[in-house]
């Protein structure tokens, strides 16, 4: 079908370990201008509290998704005969000051909703989602969230730093970026300092899905109540890698056992569709941990899947 949306550099016209090493292989773009969606890299790791490498995460992640092919066998979506589409490259971070880089991704996502354009982030540490909300309230108002991590991330402070990788929606609560009663934080796990880790986002409203209530199901029913509840409001979802199994995703920063399955990120990513999303991001993968590569794969394809479920897809 011949059309006038971008399309990802096939793989019987140049070979897959060849070619531009954009995300899909899509052409590069300078701005969101003329973009109903964009992805969009934040080479960040200063904002980790344990093992680095999140800088390396958006470069292998465009590597790593030169596997993938246009149209999802699975749902029928055709997302680049929909929408327009292009990589727009990397926010210019300042490496040396994570306060600084926080002003420069707002500013940077300014721009993007600026152009009315849906920003698919490849991370990064999750600090970078701090300022994305920052931006996305300012254009939509609080915002419902879906956010799948092993981590709350609501910790009040980090070595007595307001921000880090584990703080940002204790930020965002206080900043009343969040429509708190429609935010979903989905695999939550591990060890924690006390109860109120997983309580304090109960009482701000959210509903906190643990990972032990996931093991051994489907998540398409909890995906259904999460779009009844959400409904047609402004949603972000955040995607932390080390919401999955480290048997799945051992490339990242902060790992705990007993967590999600692929299938079961496929389901819930698959499952936002019919919500009004307005950004997503896939964040933490670290290639240094990650000699196969199959971390940032996971992660190129859960982006893949964000792009198939955006307002505006039609499905063969
Ligand atoms: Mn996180
Ligand atoms: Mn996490």
């Amino acid at each position: 079908m011949p059309s006038s949306f971008n399309q990802p550099l096939g793989g019987n016209d140049m070979p897959r370990f060849a070619g531009p090493a954009t995300m899909m292989r899509l052409p590069m773009a300078k701005s969101a201008r003329g973009l109903d969606a964009c992805f969009v890299g934040i080479p960040l790791d200063i904002g980790t509290s344990n093992r680095s490498g999140t800088r390396h995460g958006p470069r292998q992640i465009r590597a790593e998704s030169c596997m993938l092919r246009p149209y999802n066998m699975a749902t029928g979506a055709t997302p680049f005969d929909s929408l327009q589409v292009a990589d727009i490259g990397d926010v210019a971070i300042n490496t040396f000051d994570l306060k600084k880089s926080v002003k420069l991704i707002e500013k940077a996502y300014d721009r993007i909703l600026a152009q009315d354009c849906i920003p698919l982030t490849l991370g990064g540490d999750h600090t970078l989602v701090l300022p994305i909300l920052r931006a996305m309230a300012k254009k939509h108002g609080p915002v419902a969230l879906v956010h799948v991590d092993a981590h709350a991330d609501i910790n009040d402070e980090m070595f007595g730093e307001k921000i880090a990788h584990g703080t940002p929606f204790r930020r965002a609560v206080e900043e009343g970026l969040l429509a708190q009663d429609k935010v979903f934080q989905i695999g939550l796990r591990g060890t924690g300092y006390s109860p109120e880790d997983f309580n304090w986002p109960r009482k701000q409203g959210f509903t906190v899905v643990t990972a032990e209530e996931c093991w051994h199901k489907s998540m398409t029913p909890l995906m259904a109540e999460v779009r009844k509840k959400i409904g047609n409001h402004p949603c972000y979802l955040t995607y932390d890698i080390d919401s999955l199994d480290p048997a799945f995703a051992p490339g990242t920063g902060t790992v705990e056992i007993g967590g999600l399955t692929t299938w079961q990120a496929l389901e819930i990513v698959r499952g936002c569709k019919g919500l009004n999303l307005v950004g997503g991001d896939l964040v933490e993968v670290s290639p240094p941990y990650d000699p196969s590569g199959n971390t940032a794969l996971i992660g190129a394809n859960l982006l893949y899947e964000m792009l198939c479920v955006l307002p505006g897809v039609k499905y063969a």
